[in-house]
């Protein structure tokens, strides 16, 4: 017998009884692995070869649960677009076990479309090819771009049919790999329960976990939400630098480790707009591109009430006046962020006052232009090495000429930097996933040709470096391609 490939050490299983239902996966009639994440199997030390095998693609389907692992389905409960459900819950995935990667951080590998738990609610329990590939693509794109996130160890098909809106659709399951599964969700269940025992337990579980600093605080409750808030501010503020639509920020997509997770409905945007919304369900633009600073927030109050009693038993409004206190700091905290990953788009190495209005004036003249946001920053570089044609070429309106001496003259306060345009070039990507290509592999993969996804997959793992041949993976959606909508539940 081979080594056992995986070495499981379950702590969320063994220390959170009462958090989560142990559940089989489904049986499904044609289990195989179509694409494995080499390099992220490797990271997590595993053998590779072994997924490779019926017994791996039983395991990564959820048909059985390897060896030493779980398979069960966690307990949460979420605000989605505003209304509380106190009962969500892993519907369609499974938390199949933790691996410590060789790194030495704890990752959880967790199913998603692995069939009906009790958390299903008349809900089908899988999930389909397009959206698993989707999920794969986009966290695998955030991950080179250098974005906390989620990553898909393995896409999967199972050879059955599952009935969708537009009809049978191929069965997939995605495995992904978090630095954990914890949501704000999973405290809301609880806390909506009344059950402050166990918002405890979750509470101490997520500091030992994630923040074990925190334990050293005065009040490490209260250091647990700072922490979380801080890493959230961040993280909104990396997707809005790169353009990120996430499109369904409720409370349970929202992790407590500050990586992104869920990819449904999300897209990039290409031409600038605070207002850009994707998601057809959206319809109020709740998590529209420029409201998911104030969304974010939004969630981190829902987060902040689940804490009340944990920080002060006896005093709670003592408890909110010091939540408060933290909560309100967000909107500069993430301006913060914002600016200084700004500033580093803009080839900053300084700060000055004026940073602020010549970044938001930029932004003017790209919606204005309705310019490509991504073009427009990798175009940048060129002006700092004194040549502005190009960016003249893609802000196409009057007050570029003005802008453009103002960024020279700030540039010249800010010094000369040999190192300058790379450093730009190292955080403005030329290669993002663009919807249309996003939806051309999806297509071609679901007519059986992995090509299209294969490739656009490869270019997304270098966004920063120019490619050869890869000259339309960098241009924006041709005319013909129209307004863009994802949809979610899928
Ligand atoms: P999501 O939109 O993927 O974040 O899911 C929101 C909630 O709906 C979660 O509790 C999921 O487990 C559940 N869910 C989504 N799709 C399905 C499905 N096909 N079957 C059962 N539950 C689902
Ligand atoms: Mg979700």
């Amino acid at each position: 017998m081979a080594k056992p490939p995986l070495q499981f050490d379950n702590s969320y299983a063994r220390e959170l009884e009462g958090f989560y239902v142990t559940v089989q996966g489904a049986q499904v009639p044609a289990p195989h692995v179509l694409r494995l994440n080499h390099p992220l199997a490797e990271e997590l030390g595993l053998d590779a070869d072994h997924f490779l095998t019926p017994e791996g693609a039983q395991e990564l389907t959820g048909m059985r649960a390897p060896e030493g692992g779980t398979s069960i389905a966690m307990a949460y409960a979420g605000h989605q677009f505003g209304g509380f459900s106190p009962q969500l819950g892993d519907g369609r995935a499974l938390l199949i076990g933790e691996l410590i990667d060789l790194n030495g951080q704890r990752r959880d590998i967790h199913l998603k479309g692995s069939g009906k738990t009790p958390f299903s609610r008349g809900g089908d329990g899988k999930a389909v090819l397009g959206p698993v590939l989707r999920e794969y693509l986009m966290g695998e794109a955030m991950h080179a771009l250098g974005i906390p996130t989620t990553r898909a160890l393995a896409a999967s098909t199972t050879g059955e049919m599952v009935l969708r809106q537009n009809g049978p659709e191929q069965g997939a399951v995605l495995a992904r790999v978090a630095s954990s599964h914890l949501r704000v969700g999973t405290f809301q269940f609880f806390a909506s329960r009344g059950d402050h025992a166990r918002v405890r337990k979750l509470a101490d579980y997520a500091i030992a976990r994630h923040y074990p600093d925190a334990t050293a605080a005065d009040s490490p409750y209260l250091e647990l939400f700072r922490q979380v808030q801080d890493r959230q501010a961040n993280l909104i503020a990396e997707w809005v630098h790169v353009g990120f639509v996430h499109g369904v920020m409720n409370t349970d997509n929202m992790t407590i480790s500050g990586e992104t997770i869920d990819y449904g409905p999300c897209a990039f945007i290409d031409a600038y707009s605070p207002d850009a919304v994707f998601s057809s369900i959206d319809r109020q633009g709740r998590y529209a591109f420029g409201n998911q600073p104030n969304l974010a927030q939004w969630n981190l109050a829902r987060f902040a009430e689940t804490l009340v009693l944990l920080i002060n038993p006896e005093d709670q409004d003592a408890a909110i006046a010091q939540l408060m206190e933290v909560l309100e700091a967000f909107p500069e905290q993430y301006q913060q962020h914002w600016l200084d990953g700004m500033r580093r788009k803009l080839g900053l190495f300084t700060e000055r006052d004026e940073d602020l209005d010549l970044t938001n004036d930029l932004h003017a003249l790209m919606q204005e232009a309705g310019s490509d946001y991504t073009q427009t920053f990798r175009a940048l570089s060129r002006v700092a090495d004194g040549d502005a044609e190009a960016l003249k070429g893609i802000l196409k309106v009057e007050g570029t000429m003005d802008w453009i001496a103002r960024y020279q003259h700030r540039l010249g306060h800010d010094g000369k930097h040999d190192t300058r345009a790379a450093a730009m070039d190292a955080v403005n990507p030329i290669y993002i996933p663009r919807n249309h290509l996003v939806e051309e592999a999806l297509a071609a993969a679901s007519d059986g040709d992995m090509g299209p996804f294969d490739r656009l997959l490869e270019v997304l793992s270098t966004p920063f470096q120019l490619q050869e041949g890869a000259d339309a993976y960098a241009l924006p959606a041709p005319d013909g391609f129209g307004p863009y909508t994802t949809f979610c539940g899928t």
